[in-house]
């Protein structure tokens, strides 16, 4: 198609959605918005579909974003998700979380950060952040000295995110093969963005999607309470699933993302109980959509259901003192600054290509990338980034410049009292990376020999997820220096701190609030029992985040 129809089309398109579908495309580039505009909600991803299987297990994937197990718990025992309590069947065992046809694991965690893009690409690999690649909802990498921003946080503007869908972003990130390469069994994914190796994707609507990613760069404004346009999004995403299978059948494994949830919590006045309003009004009845087309392809008993999500959120404030947000006075960027570093301006790209150290933000975390500053001493000197920073000259600068901004403001107000932890590591540049240590006030030392000498029961299972979060071929993506702000769960909302614009929920920490994912099973034609026996042997007693792909795997006998 020339590309004088495709901006008529685009055009016509965004004046069908309303004129500011149009304007909110700031920073993207016209021809990728024209693409996604002018395409279908439902794409085919191989010339030929695998055929589906006659006879073996199927797998359905609800995926909930930003949804905590107990918000999810909480929301069921109300009485308010009639098709996900159906499905699952009377309560049997709570402490077990057994039910007649289902089995609700507790005390799951996810992988650190627990923030949505490195998260879901754990669940729909089965590996950490450090051989994943994909850090967090935005990160940079010194290989190709990209700062990529698939959910901004730092940055404004939300190209990125909308190449998720038009240019299939994460797949050039992510290193490790997905769910849908291993399985290899005809796949449908709904708004998933790590769909590499599925049969079918249904994207989003793109003027709403775009209206939401602008909305959510941009933090809380006065018109977000109100879940019109999340709802839609979540709706809308079950609407063209329906419209896929009755047109191509029913696939073995597919998978359905709800992210409006999030976003909706992100900005709801009362965070965790208007979540759960969300599910009982939005979630069930979408969910119960989608049960109803397997049950009229009498597939719904042989079928595994997995609710599963990424994170979940603990309450904030949304105001300046609490948002430790992007390129306020006062916040981090100053306090390198003051310790003479130059700091790469808070832009998805940027003409300033001679800065020596690298924000991005997660939530709860930053990561701090640092440059050897020996390579670029002299303003406009573009650094060597694939060359590892001096440990004492650079990365213990910064990591002494973030301790005292933390306990004093000293160079950097807004951070007085806003520091929990900061960790850091002697950097290989590009080489595979090694575990952070942290930084007890005077020197860094191991993880384990910190907790032992500081206990953190809140911080659960740190040094293993920091672990993941740090080591392996990818490591260095979570930078040289790592901030954890203090967003506590014990603590009053008013001493919770996040890296971010103003969000009156938020999430990334090690905190049980943060980290504790659900994980439920449910098949109508199985017992809790026989559902148990079945998670045990494929995946043991204490699953992880990093056991959704292998038992996913294993129901699909693959
Ligand atoms: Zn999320």
């Amino acid at each position: 198609m020339p590309r004088w129809l495709l901006a008529i089309i685009a055009l016509l398109a965004a004046a069908l959605a309303g004129v500011g579908g149009l304007l909110l495309y700031t920073g993207t580039p016209l021809m990728e918005i024209m693409t996604l505009l002018a395409s279908d909600a439902v794409v085919e991803l191989r010339k030929d579909m695998r055929p589906a299987r006659a006879d073996g297990p199927r797998v359905l994937v609800v995926a909930l974003d930003g949804v905590g197990a107990d918000e999810f718990r909480d929301a069921m025992r109300s009485g308010g998700m009639p098709h996900v309590s159906a499905l699952l069947g009377a309560e049997i065992d709570s402490a077990g979380g057994l039910f007649a046809h289902g089995l609700a694991k507790q005390n799951v965690l996810s992988i650190l950060p627990s923030t949505t893009y490195a998260a879901w690409t754990s669940v729909y690999t089965g590996e950490p952040v450090g051989e994943t690649g994909v850090a967090g909802n935005e990160w940079f990498d010194r290989e190709t000295m990209a700062f990529v921003a698939p959910a901004p946080v730092s940055v404004r503007e939300h190209g990125d995110a909308v190449r998720v869908y038009s240019d299939s972003l994460l797949h050039r990130w992510i290193a490790v093969p997905t769910l849908f390469e291993r399985a290899d069994v005809r796949s449908y994914v709904t708004l998933a963005a790590q769909y590499r190796g599925a049969d079918l994707l249904v994207r989003p609507d793109a003027g709403s999607f775009a209206r939401l990613a602008a909305s959510f760069a941009s933090g809380v404004t006065d018109d977000d309470s109100d879940w019109e346009a999340y709802s839609a999004l979540d709706q809308a995403a079950v609407t063209e699933t329906l419209n896929a299978i009755e047109k191509h059948g029913i696939a073995d494994l597919q998978v359905v993302y709800f992210p409006g949830v999030d976003l909706f919590t992100h900005v709801a006045d009362s965070a965790l109980r208007e979540q759960e309003h969300y599910l009982t009004t939005v979630v069930d009845a979408a969910v119960g959509r989608l049960l109803g087309a397997y049950r009229s392809h009498g597939a719904l008993d042989s079928t595994y259901v997995l609710f599963v999500s990424d994170h979940g959120h603990t309450p904030s404030i949304a105001d300046d003192r609490h948002a430790l947000g992007a390129g306020d006075a006062g916040g981090p960027a100053d306090a390198l600054k003051a310790a003479g570093f130059r700091v790469r301006p808070f832009e998805l790209e940027t003409e300033d290509a001679a800065y020596q150290a690298v924000l991005a933000y997660q939530g709860a975390l930053a990561y701090v990338y640092v440059a050897d500053r020996t390579t670029c001493p002299n303003s406009g000197d573009r650094c060597d980034w694939t060359a590892p920073p001096r440990y004492t000259e650079d990365v213990l600068a910064v990591v002494r410049a973030f301790d005292a901004a933390g306990g004093t403001g000293r160079n950097a107000e807004k951070l007085d009292g806003a520091i929990d932890l900061v960790f850091a590591r002697e950097s290989r540049g590009v080489q595979p990376a090694g575990p952070f240590k942290v930084w007890d006030g005077d020197s860094l030392v191991s993880v384990s020999a910190y907790l032992a000498a500081n206990p953190r029961p809140d911080l659960l299972d740190l040094e293993r997820r920091l672990e993941g979060l740090a080591v392996g071929r990818y490591g260095h993506r979570s930078g040289d220096v790592l901030l954890l702000s203090r967003y506590r769960e014990q603590d009053p909302e008013t001493e919770r701190y996040y890296f971010a614009a103003r969000y009156r929920s938020w999430h990334g920490s090690p905190s049980r609030q943060d980290s504790e994912i659900l994980f439920t099973l449910a098949r109508p034609g199985s017992t809790g029992a026989e559902l148990h026996g079945i998670v045990q042997a494929a995946i043991g007693e204490q699953p992880s985040q990093l056991d959704v792909t292998p038992l996913i795997l294993k129901l699909l006998k693959r």
